[in-house]
């Protein structure tokens, strides 16, 4: 089996269904090649070799692919005609890391690998440009040294050793930018680099280009365990065993001269979805340029350009000198560009995202994906894509991420407040939505406020962690395809990019706009959908949800099997899931009502009565009031089913800890405040968690059982007089064994006959339990005998099942994620493999006995969706989960569905 896949001249060893094995990139380039598109070409090591090389070590992994290596150099040099290392006519090559997803500025990538003494020579006749090529020596070097040999800044302030030396350079030249030096100002800088590598390594720089490539691919492998690119998979539940695969390439430049250039385009708009072909490039500049946000890049169409012009208030005779897109300053490459990028899109059936490369009025296509998006863009995409007949209703379902359904409910600013609001700058709309914080300048300050807004003149990957942790982020330079505006976009954070009027001052930390400065702590607000920075907090509102969005919930709500059912406590949370589309509530948590102010001295009073009678004097004050609950969410329901769970909590969450609060109580109580405190003393835990708590206190104080089955039955017959129906199902948590079942499912039917009795009158409801304790899922099949239904309390089941106490857990599983024990946080992602084993035996045993029981789940997994597809694949009748997450478990269960 090949470790090395060759590509380029319309020919190609892989596919684009090889992603595993060549990576994302690798495959898409061997499939370009193969129908036509222009790519440079080279070769893909696979990510096997990857593993290998983390399993085997260097010597081994190298030494298997060496001849394949040699070989495959020779066909790129065939196609080019150049030869690596040559003094005449050199080949280049890049370098770069390619994983089977996308994994945007994680990984690092060399350019113009191949650069030495002798090539610089043949670079500078090939090209008639000795500036150039000693440019790209010093860029090479440059970025050799900080990628392979690791000369990065030491510390955030630092700036970069070779930056260092350039600034030395232009102090003394007193000079200000990069293409002011002269030829030999760049001779002299690779001298200087050289010498700097030598002095911080111990070792020269490598110039053998076959031992520059080997410490190219090297580093590629390790960049995979690099903290980037670990936080990243982490923050996406990807596996550490994917490996990296690694792509090399012929070098293609777009920094020859004005006939030359580089840029990133998008078939449709990555931040609206809109059917617009858009993108950004840089006449004379490589790729990193455009990306890196250090110059700003032009728009690639008229329309682009002109939109810029309007937002910079430049007149439209003006407008071509500031703004020339490629449309008008290369029409030709223009039209070739167009066409591919439709091919593209057709062929991949999805929006892509190109980059390419014009060198010497050549066009080069060198990588095209799949284009991150905003999850606005993401569902007008997918629904734009069906109405084009390019995709299927199924496909256009599978293209919805379910967790980026999330970004489309979250709050955008009240047009009243934004009215208001002074507006004190404007930027590029990079990735939509409201954002409002504090500003921070970095990155790793960012949780320094509840809500902080990252504000850098441009960002890195190495800002990844602050950027997802703020609130919004918004940069000076870079355009729309910048880092922060990409990786933005992919976090579905609200980013605005490129303002221009923005001075940052990191030393100082502030940030002046217009002569007004502000300071680090301040309050300011984004518009990403717009540009808008404005002062101060704006208010935010919440969103509208219907469009396209409906369009996908009606298409899941067509291939869905399974029920999703919303975990609600107030008859606001029974709302707002019911607009979502919930079909039920599968968790009302009755503790949560207690909690209020007036409720919760009932209910401390109750708990602390040290008799029967005393206890039944203070459920009666709280009856009432939960029965006024229920007939609120029964309401909101309409005639849905409802899932009501009796108290779970330990007592000692209700009692006052506090000297203040207890001496109030003791007052009210007419008691000692020593009562208090031997009482509140009485009912401390060593492990509440595992406790007097669930069913433990019905069993013990079956008043309390009582009072809340009679809230339930009572106010659902209310509502039958209304002329609305209720359906209670009325669930025992924390049940262990039969007995505990039996116990308080009696005392449940005992109170619902006597107040059938009273009013005269009846309704249907159920008994059922939750399944949250590995042992009740043992002994499904005897409980299933009794119980009408089930549900999976998943939070319990996994602190139970894997011994991690839920409350406890912070302080390891972080350690754990990292060390790779564990591929995810099991209360987050359902534990299929251990826990899901006794999902499916409760289901299965349950069934056993009752073919028909209903089974769903309502611990936090319910709107995870690899969790949801497992209790698609479980058999069971609904998920519930909290009212933000139906829409995104409705789509996760129709995707499992399909
Ligand atoms: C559970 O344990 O999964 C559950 C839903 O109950 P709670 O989180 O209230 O313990
Ligand atoms: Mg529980």
């Amino acid at each position: 089996k090949p470790r090395v896949y060759n590509f380029g001249d319309k020919k190609a060893d892989g596919n684009r269904e090889m992603k595993n094995l060549l990576g994302g990139k690798g495959a898409n380039l061997a499939e370009m090649s193969s129908i036509g598109i222009p790519v440079p070409p080279g070769f893909t090591i696979t990510t096997e070799v990857c593993t290998e090389y983390n399993q085997l070590g260097e010597e081994v992994a190298m030494g298997f692919i060496r001849d394949e290596i040699e070989a495959a150099i020779a066909n790129i040099e065939s196609i080019m005609g150049t030869k690596f290392g040559d003094k005449e006519n050199p080949l280049l090559i890049s370098v770069r890391s390619g994983a089977r997803v996308s994994m945007p500025g994680m990984m690092d990538t060399v350019l113009n690998l191949g650069l030495n003494d002798d090539a610089v020579l043949g670079i500078a006749k090939q090209t008639n440009n000795e500036r150039f090529a000693w440019d790209s020596y010093r860029r090479f070097i440059q970025m050799y040294g900080g990628v392979v040999l690791g000369m990065k800044p030491e510390s955030k302030e630092d700036i970069d050793p070779f930056e260092e030396i350039m600034e030395a350079l232009k102090h003394k030249r007193n000079i200000e930018l990069d293409t002011e030096f002269t030829i030999q100002d760049l001779k002299d800088l690779v001298y200087d680099f050289k010498e700097a590598v030598k002095k911080r390594t111990g070792k020269n720089f490598p110039s053998n280009p076959w031992d520059q490539l080997t410490g190219a691919i090297i580093a590629v492998f390790n960049s995979w365990n690099g903290d980037r690119a670990v936080y990243y998979r982490k923050m996406h539940g990807y596996p550490s065993d994917w490996g990296t695969a690694v792509n090399v390439q012929a070098m293609v430049y777009g920094n020859m001269g004005s006939d030359s250039g580089t840029g990133v385009c998008f078939t449709r708009d990555a931040a609206t979805g809109e059917n617009t072909f858009n993108g950004e490039y840089l006449i004379d500049a490589q790729g990193e340029d455009v990306v890196a946000g250090v110059r700003t890049p032009q728009q690639i169409t008229k329309t682009g350009s002109q939109r810029w012009a309007e937002l910079a208030q430049v007149e439209e005779d003006d407008r071509i000198k500031y703004y020339p897109s490629l449309e008008e300053l290369m029409p030709e490459i223009f039209k070739e560009l167009n066409q591919y990028q439709e091919i593209l899109e057709k062929h991949y059936r999805d929006m892509q995202d190109m980059e390419f490369t014009i060198q010497q009025g050549k066009l080069w296509i060198l990588q095209t994906r799949n284009g991150k998006r905003t999850g606005a863009a993401m569902v007008k995409i997918a629904m734009d894509l069906l109405k084009e007949r390019m995709i299927n209703e199924k496909e256009a379902l599978l293209l919805i991420e379910p967790n980026k359904l999330d970004e489309l409910l979250h709050p955008v600013f009240d047009p009243k407040a934004l009215k208001k609001a002074h507006a004190i700058a404007q930027g590029l709309p990079a990735s939509p939505g409201a954002a409002t914080g504090k500003i921070v300048f970095f990155a790793d300050e960012a949780d320094k406020y509840k809500s902080s807004i990252l504000v850098r003149i441009e960002t890195s990957p190495e800002d990844l962690e602050g950027m997802n942790i703020a609130r919004g982020i918004l940069t000076a330079r870079g355009g729309m395809t910048s880092h922060a505006a990409v990786v933005a976009r992919g976090m579905g954070k609200c980013c605005v990019s490129g303002a221009g009027a923005l001075r940052i001052d990191y030393k100082t930390r502030t940030l002046t706009v217009d002569g007004h400065k502000y300071q680090e702590g301040d309050w300011i607000s984004l518009n990403g959908s717009t540009g808008n920075i404005f002062e101060g907090k704006v208010a935010t509102m919440e969103p509208e949800l219907s469009g396209e969005f409906a369009e996908i919930m009606d298409l899941a709500q067509k291939f869905t099997k399974m029920q999703v059912r919303t975990n609600a406590d107030t008859p606001k949370d029974a709302k707002v899931a019911r607009n979502f589309g919930a079909q039920g509530i599968g968790l009302t948590r009755t503790e949560h009502m207690f909690f209020e102010v007036d409720r919760i001295k009932a209910m401390r009073e109750m708990i602390l009565a040290d008799t029967v009678k005393g206890r039944k004097e203070a459920l009666k004050e709280l009856l009432p009031m939960q029965r006024s609950d229920f007939e609120g969410i029964f309401e909101a329901m309409e005639g849905l089913p409802v899932t009501i769970r009796l108290l779970d909590p330990p007592l000692h969450e209700f009692v006052p800890h506090q000297l203040e609060t207890q001496r109030a109580l003791a007052e009210d109580m007419h008691i000692t405040l020593q009562e208090v405190k031997n009482k509140v003393a009485e009912l401390e835990e060593f492990n509440p968690m595992l406790g007097h708590r669930g069913c433990r206190l019905g069993i013990t104080y079956p008043e309390i059982t009582e009072m809340q089955a009679r809230a339930i039955i009572e106010a659902a017959l209310n509502l039958k007089e209304k002329g609305i129906e209720a359906k209670p199902e009325i669930m025992i948590p924390l049940i262990g064994t039969m007995a505990e079942f039996e116990s308080q499912e009696a005392v449940i039917r005992a109170t619902a006959n006597q107040v059938f009795e009273e009013r005269n009158d009846s309704i249907e409801y159920l008994v059922g339990t939750m399944m949250e304790i590995p042992r009740a899922t043992l002994m499904a099949d005897l409980i299933a005998e009794k119980a009408d239904f089930f549900s999976f309390g998943t939070n319990d089941l996994t602190q139970m099942t894997f011994g991690y106490s839920r409350d406890d857990a912070s302080k390891f599983l972080p350690i754990y994620l990292e060390k790779g024990i564990l591929k995810d946080d099991p209360f987050e992602v359902l534990d299929q493999e251990g826990v899901g084993q006794l999902v499916k035996i409760g289901t299965e045993r349950g069934r056993s006995v009752k073919t028909n029981l209903k089974v769903g789940i309502c611990g936090e997994h319910g709107g995870e969706p690899s969790s949801v597809e497992f209790c698609y694949n479980t058999g069971m009748n609904y998920v519930s989960c909290s009212p933000f997450r139906v829409p995104i478990a409705r789509v996760a269960a129709a995707q499992a569905a399909i």
